[in-house]
């Protein structure tokens, strides 16, 4: 089942939303059998204003490649974010929801030509850049582009280092690219870098910023103005109050080394604005009992083996991809009964999409549901048809107070979302999805426009 990208159903819910009882809803009402997500728009909507006291010298430019959902994109839109880009597709899907170029940065730093070309023509004017042959590019593409030179500076614990790829060393590369570009006529106009997706060690951002004012300061001697600094992504994705300590250590930093206000400070935050917001529901639909004995003491040991509709070539890659297991919780209480090692294995006829090797579990029955929290940051996108199995749907959920709050925002809004189309919430998805359609929210947990 595919959702309308233009009419995004988004569910107004009433009164105080429980998310395990909407699951259950979702479920028991409409027998819905595939993996499906809930996107919890008050999950965004408290990020932002989370971040913007936080850090509100810093202005976000969500990363797009984060999580490209329509519903993310136009919260984010209306709540007046920058957006980074990567290539044409997510300039086209950020111009679309009439967001004006000058609010994109095209993050990266090895643009295809034809992308670089789609950029120039959209007005996307603002890209990055850390090699000698990207700023030829730039000059005989986009010569009128405002560039920023994004330099190395890996935290020392990360998921994703992104420094094996990208950036150039601030003392080094960095003196060199900048006499390049001046000689080229290129507008440099400040500096960028990114510590590592998935950041353990906020202390990482005080190095780099630092590591940026050498570069600002190098870059006057060659007679550049800097006026933007862009620190990048790595913020934590979890809704607890760890971005905190992200905050105190850069607001200090930009305090000690960026205290001229003039200077534009962005970032690029992706798994911060979605990390939290999406939890997948996933369906037990086969499952095996293993019992083994041991040959020396005669024991018997007893294993579950569960087979689920998501696994590593959907929404859970990260397990091969970083190696980081996401832990399930059963949809049904279970609280007291005993527990035995299980093996959650993917649905695709891989060994490799193995979700989780070794976790205690209660005795599932065939058609229960498993519930992974935290689920919105490099998941939807990264989703394969491997195997035919196709990537959960999305039902996205606000609270009435906040479906207001984003009302007042922007007047596009409205547009963009379906809600306030219809009468009932099956007519706003499309008629394709409407015959298959079995399942129904509580008409009365809706407001309509
Ligand atoms: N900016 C760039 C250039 C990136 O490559 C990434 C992630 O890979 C991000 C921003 C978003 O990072 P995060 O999701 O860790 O905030």
């Amino acid at each position: 089942m595919k959702m309308n990208n233009f009419h995004e159903p988004i569910h107004v819910l009433n009164g105080h939303i429980d998310l395990w009882n909407t699951i259950d809803d979702i479920i028991t009402n409409g027998n819905e059998e595939n993996p499906f997500y809930i996107c919890d728009v008050n999950d965004i909507i408290q990020k932002y204003r989370m971040w913007k006291s936080v850090m509100p010298r810093v202005k976000p430019h969500y990363a797009v490649k984060c999580n490209d959902h329509p519903t993310v994109l136009k919260v984010l839109a209306a709540l007046g974010l920058g957006f980074d880009c990567a290539s044409k597709a997510e300039i086209d899907k950020i111009l679309s929801l009439g967001v004006d170029p000058s609010r994109i940065i095209y993050a990266h730093t090895t643009k295809p030509l034809n992308h670089l070309r789609h950029a120039a023509k959209s007005n996307v004017n603002l890209m990055t850049f850390d090699n000698e042959m990207e700023l030829h590019k730039i000059k005989n593409i986009h010569p009128d582009a405002r560039t920023v030179i994004r330099i190395k500076y890996d935290a020392k614990d990360a998921d994703c280092i992104l420094g094996l790829k990208f950036g150039c060393e601030p003392h080094t590369e960095a003196p060199h690219l900048l006499h390049i570009a001046r000689s080229l006529g290129i507008n440099v106009v400040g500096v960028s870098f990114h510590v590592g997706s998935g950041c353990h060690d906020p202390s990482a951002f005080h190095g780099a910023i630092e590591a940026a004012r050498f570069v600002f300061d190098f870059a006057s001697t060659l007679g550049y103005d800097f006026n933007l600094l862009d620190i990048g992504g790595g913020y934590p994705g979890e809704m607890d109050d760890s971005i905190n300590k992200y905050g105190k250590i850069i607001n200090l930093a930009l305090e000690e080394y960026f205290p001229n206000k003039s200077i534009k400070i962005i970032s690029e935050p992706g798994t911060f604005f979605v990390g939290s917001a999406f939890t997948l529901a996933c369906n037990v639909h086969s499952s095996k009992k293993v019992v083994t004995q041991d040959p020396v003491t005669g024991k018997t040991s007893t294993q579950f083996m569960y087979y689920i509709n998501d696994g590593v070539f959907g929404s859970l890659s990260c397990v091969i991809s970083y190696h980081i297991l996401k832990i399930p919780k059963p949809l049904k209480n279970y609280s007291g009964a005993k527990k035995f090692p299980s093996i959650i294995w993917g649905p695709t006829c891989d060994s490799m999409d193995q979700v989780l090797g070794d976790i205690l579990l209660p005795e599932l029955q065939l058609g229960e549901w498993l519930v992974f929290a935290d689920m919105g940051a490099y998941t939807l996108p990264l989703c394969t048809p491997f195997n035919g199995f196709e990537s959960p749907s999305v039902y996205s959920i606000i609270s009435h107070n906040n479906w207001l709050f984003l009302n007042s925002r922007t007047p596009f809004v409205q547009e963009d979302f379906a809600v306030n189309e219809s009468e009932n919430v099956l007519d706003v998805i499309d008629s394709e999805m409407q015959a298959e359609m079995h399942y129904a929210f509580p008409q009365t947990s809706f407001v309509r426009g």
